[in-house]
């Protein structure tokens, strides 16, 4: 099947089509600044130059049917029509309770996704809009919406509940619900799947590291708790979010600093703290590496706390689980970070997590577990992307 993937941003779209009969992209890219001056569509055919243009997008359904003539006409064709495309794949941000697993898109379900507008005020209207743009660039085609909290619903009540006033959680519906569900679902089956395991019988971290990043334990394939909260701003400190942190710290800063709007204060959390708040250098781990290697001692604490943290999220899901089978490093810097995948497993010794600092250099899909660990530590390259086409092939697949 040709499944159009899509990740639809409030002026932005990204799009990957996929054959499915190999797992091939035969065509990506990104529209930007859809509905605000400076519109541009990037569009890349598999192996072939990346095409750029200025275009004016009103709207989604506009960015939708440039990228459609793109994949079907002149230079930058990859298919021969549109009818080629047997359906499309959404990624979601928030599912709230309503989502355990990924659905083809129908009136109930878009009236659900707008229910849970609320817990993702950002991302859920533009994951709408992607949705409502493909059925009028696209007519009747099939449409699938995969969720980023759905992997997360197994959590047990004790995991997801948090301590204020119950009433908040039945009149708001107030809990953790976790992201990056789709990510850590991946790599936990392929992590089991490596081994030549079967997942039901392991007891799995996974690392899911990059500009945001959250960590998952997975007992026997089912998530049981993971850092990400209500919102994405919980968890580990990352590239600019705080992360964890005493509530009482929002009153204290707004206090001495003249905030009145709590909205400003979030902004903070949200933009200003976690690596780059540390340090002052950047919240790309890359600046952050050159910067520690300089001598910026900031840059060094910024990078001695998301390891820190990395490391008790892991002992604490160990602890949450029972025991620990395997720890998984994924996305952006758990892929390509060896120093921060070495510093977050060290002093882990002691519950049998060793990793090989020769194998940890290496890139990929890889065991960098060292000699005589008796936990597995692995790199499993994350596709968010792909596991959307594959939801998408067999939901389809079974009309
Ligand atoms: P997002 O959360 O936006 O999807 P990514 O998973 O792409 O983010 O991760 C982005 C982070 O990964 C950046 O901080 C970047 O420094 C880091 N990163 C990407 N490539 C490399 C690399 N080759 N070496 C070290 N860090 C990298």
């Amino acid at each position: 099947m040709k499944i159009l993937v899509i990740n639809a941003g409030s002026s932005s779209l990204k799009y990957q089509l996929f054959d499915t009969a190999d797992g091939s992209v035969l065509a990506k890219g990104l529209c930007e600044r859809i509905g605000i001056p400076g519109g541009h569509v990037k569009h890349t055919p598999a192996g072939r130059d990346t095409f750029e243009e200025d275009y004016k997008m009103d709207s989604h359904a506009d960015g939708i049917r440039r990228v459609i003539e793109l994949m079907t006409t002149g230079d930058t064709a990859v298919i021969g029509s549109m009818s080629e495309i047997d359906a499309v794949g959404h990624r979601v941000l928030h599912g709230g309770a309503e989502f355990s697993g990924s659905v083809l898109v129908t009136p109930e379900v878009k009236e659900a996704i707008k229910r849970c507008i609320p817990l993702g005020p950002l991302h859920n209207p533009a994951n709408l809009t992607g949705i409502l743009a493909c059925e009028e660039a696209m007519g009747d085609i099939p449409q699938v919406a995969v969720f980023d909290t759905a992997f997360h619903q197994t959590m047990p009540d004790y995991a997801y509940m948090y301590a204020i006033p119950y009433e908040y959680y039945e009149k708001y519906q107030i809990r953790r619900y976790g992201f990056h569900g789709t990510s850590h679902r991946y790599v936990s089956a392929k992590a089991a799947e490596f081994l030549g395991k079967d997942i039901k019988d392991l007891k799995i971290v996974t690392c899911h590291l990059g500009n945001g990043s959250s960590i998952a334990a997975v007992d026997g394939g089912k998530c049981v708790d993971t850092s990400m909260g209500l919102t994405p701003l919980e968890g580990l400190p990352m590239g600019t979010r705080s992360g964890n942190l005493d509530p009482a710290i929002l009153e204290f800063v707004m206090k001495n600093e003249g905030i009145s709007d709590i909205s400003e204060m979030l902004n903070i959390l949200n933009k200003k703290s976690g690596m780059l708040g540390i340090s002052g250098v950047s919240s790309d781990f890359r600046d952050l590496f050159a910067a520690r290697d300089a001598g910026n001692e900031r840059a060094k604490l910024a990078l001695s706390c998301f390891t820190y943290s990395i490391r008790k999220f892991i002992g604490s899901y160990a602890a949450a689980m029972g025991g620990l089978d395997v720890v998984v490093f994924t996305a952006g810097v758990g892929e390509n970070n060896a120093g921060i995948r070495a510093d977050s497993v060290k002093g882990l010794e002691f519950m049998g997590v060793k990793i090989d600092d020769a194998k940890n250099n290496t890139r990929g899909t890889v065991d960098v577990t060292g000699e005589g660990s008796r936990v597995k530590v692995l790199v499993i390259p994350t596709d968010e992307e792909f596991v959307i086409a594959s939801d998408t092939e067999e939901i389809v697949k079974a009309l």
